[in-house]
């Protein structure tokens, strides 16, 4: 049986192959876009998100939620612009905060969840995580 869902995107109805719940025509489309900001970030790190929009011709909401999938990441110092969706402090990327990520996988598993070691970044803005990401 297929697994036929609804595009969180469009709405259309389409074969749910994995990956973020978007159909193939929303997937195709956000990959230009984001290979894009990523030739941008490339060239530019530490650019700001206003920048980035600008320069791309890109929806600052598009990116956000680029972040909030966890396809591009703020570096340290640049001006934070997500809240954890649990307790509302400042976060880089994604959509919890470590604490809660932790609480969160603490909730599912019932194990304590170690929150993940930063690594410095250098540099303010955005940068491209270089992830396998469907
Ligand atoms: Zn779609
Ligand atoms: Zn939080």
């Amino acid at each position: 049986m297929p697994d036929v869902r609804n595009c969180r995107r469009c709405g259309r109805m389409y074969n749910y192959l994995g990956g973020p719940p978007i159909c193939i025509d929303c997937k195709n489309a956000d990959e230009e876009v984001f290979k894009k900001i990523k030739a941008y970030l490339y060239e530019f790190p530490g650019a700001t998100l206003s920048q980035v929009a600008l320069d791309c011709d890109v929806s600052v909401e598009k990116i956000k939620m680029f972040l909030r999938e966890g396809r591009l990441e703020i570096t340290d110092g640049a001006n934070i612009i997500l809240e954890c969706e649990k307790c509302g402090k400042s976060i880089k990327t994604g959509r919890f905060c470590t604490e809660c990520q932790s609480q969160l996988q603490h909730d599912i598993s019932g194990t304590v969840g170690k929150p993940e070691k930063e690594e410095k970044k250098p540099g303010v803005g955005m940068r491209y995580l270089n992830k396998n990401f469907q």
